[in-house]
């Protein structure tokens, strides 16, 4: 028998653990997941079968819904990209401002 590492009381067996994360305003919740979880704190340890279920579940999740693929064009010396129609509709909705910023390799562009 194991000790929840959070309050040190008995943990029990289940198979009704959930397992719920959020990314950009996306959230994922999985359910019937077994493992143990403590009676006293809800702390929830799942069993190496959920933990790759999880997993697999929560590397296709945070993946962007949507991807293009977009020319650089130039204009007046600077390189320009096009919003695509589909991403305009789904989070601009008209929106007249942008912050742009970089994360590793990626340039980030967020409505404001
Ligand atoms: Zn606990």
């Amino acid at each position: 028998m194991y000790t929840c590492e959070i309050c040190g009381t008995s943990v029990e067996t289940s198979k009704d653990l959930t397992f719920t994360a959020s990314i950009e305003g996306r959230t994922l919740t999985i359910a019937n997941l077994s493992g143990e979880v403590c009676p006293k704190c809800g702390e929830a340890y799942f069993d190496p079968e959920s933990d790759e279920k999880i997993d697999e579940i929560w590397q296709r999740f945070k993946q962007p819904s949507i991807i293009f693929e977009r020319k650089l064009t130039q204009s007046g010396g600077r390189r320009v990209v096009g919003i695509p129609l589909e991403i305009e509709n789904a989070i601009l909705k008209g929106k007249k401002k942008v912050k742009i910023w970089l994360e590793g390799e990626n340039i980030i562009v967020r409505p404001i």
